[in-house]
């Protein structure tokens, strides 16, 4: 490479190691966490679950967010532990999420969406050990108490108000959601395709499958009535939406969002639609809803013999309705860190 032509690239790192992160930001942004908030913090830097045994940030007031895999998150503030979804022990025709459900120690709350076995089949056993409280619609904890977990432990909600829980340093309000209803011509086309190029699963991964699947529910009543989103607030009035499918948004969502206004950050479900015209279309009904500043994809990723859902064509479309949107999304484990204080005070 010639010395002129690598001008462009020095002037590029001066940017964004040199002053990427200016005092007076307006949001931090989170893809500079390392260096505005997480510098030298291991709760800030480490793929180490907390639930698993790795670090807390330093300060009680970061907000650490984890993403496991499909719907799955580990949130981390105020030394409390939020899971949302348990779906760990995905199984050998699944990329590796670097820790198993057994891993899982820790953790004060365990959130679930609804109840299909990609959302709850680890909930029992790491609700169990870890003895969090664990909340989910009445299909979901119908099928939970069918498992080894202590009932007291339990709490069924039906997001229809009146519900909110508290913890300390936030608290955790369910709204009645739904279900993703991708049209069926379009699913069976694609998934027919999907088939026929798939390795078939060997006698030990169709067993292992069939484990797994036992531990969820496929009950008709999970669209309308089981899939409940979650409205989190902290202390300080950061707020986050968690909804861990990609389906169409419900009047208790637009009740609720039009109570608060707007959320810090969203963390949402890619619609199972598999064209982007689709996808697309649910990620704007979900971002004009939660008005997020940050965007936070979830279910996006695949078995060996899937697809992921593609992200950046959503990212695009919501940067083109609305520039000032953040949109992050990392691998496994890879903390997000948020400072919560600054983020409420520079609030938009
Ligand atoms: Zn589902």
């Amino acid at each position: 490479m010639k010395p002129m032509s690598c001008l462009p690239i020095v002037v590029l790192m001066i940017w964004v190691f040199g002053c990427a992160v200016p005092a007076t930001r307006a949001l931090s942004n989170p893809r500079f966490s390392f260096r505005s908030i997480g510098a030298g913090d291991p709760g800030c830097e480490v793929p180490t679950l907390v639930s698993a045994g790795g670090s807390m940030p330093k300060n009680p007031r970061t907000l650490v967010i984890r993403w496991t895999g499909y719907s799955n998150f580990e949130l981390v503030y105020n030394g409390q532990i939020i899971l949302l979804d348990a779906y760990f022990d995905r199984g050998a025709m699944f990329p590796p999420l670097g820790f198993k459900a057994a891993d899982v120690k820790r953790a004060n709350v365990i959130l679930i969406g609804h109840g299909h076995l990609d959302h709850m089949s680890d909930a029992a056993s790491v609700g169990a050990r870890t003895g969090a409280l664990v909340v989910g619609a009445p299909v979901t904890t119908e099928k939970l108490l069918t498992q080894k977990i202590d009932p007291k432990q339990v709490r069924t909600v039906t997001g229809r108000g009146g519900e909110v829980l508290k913890f300390p340093g936030f608290t955790i309000e369910p709204i009645l959601g739904r279900h993703g209803e991708p049209p069926k011509d379009v699913t069976e086309a694609f998934e027919n395709v999907l088939k026929a190029f798939a390795a078939a699963p060997t006698p030990e991964q169709a067993k292992e499958r069939a484990a797994i699947r036992e531990r969820g529910t496929s009950d008709p009543r999970v669209v309308a009535e089981g899939t409940i989103a979650y409205l989190i607030t902290l202390d300080n009035g950061f707020r986050i939406m968690y909804r861990d499918s990609g389906g169409k948004v419900t009047d208790y969502e637009k009740a609720a969002m039009e109570r608060v206004g707007r959320v810090d950050v969203a963390l949402v479900a890619v619609a199972a639609s598999f064209l982007n015209k689709l996808t697309v279309e649910q990620a704007l009904e979900h971002m004009r809803t939660y008005k997020p500043d940050v965007y936070i994809p979830a279910h996006h990723d695949a078995d060996y013999n899937g697809l992921w859902r593609p992200t950046e064509p959503l990212f695009q479309a919501l940067k083109d309705e609305n520039p000032n949107l953040i949109t992050v999304s990392r691998g496994y484990r890879e903390p997000v860190c948020f400072n919560t204080e600054f983020n409420v005070s520079k609030r938009r």
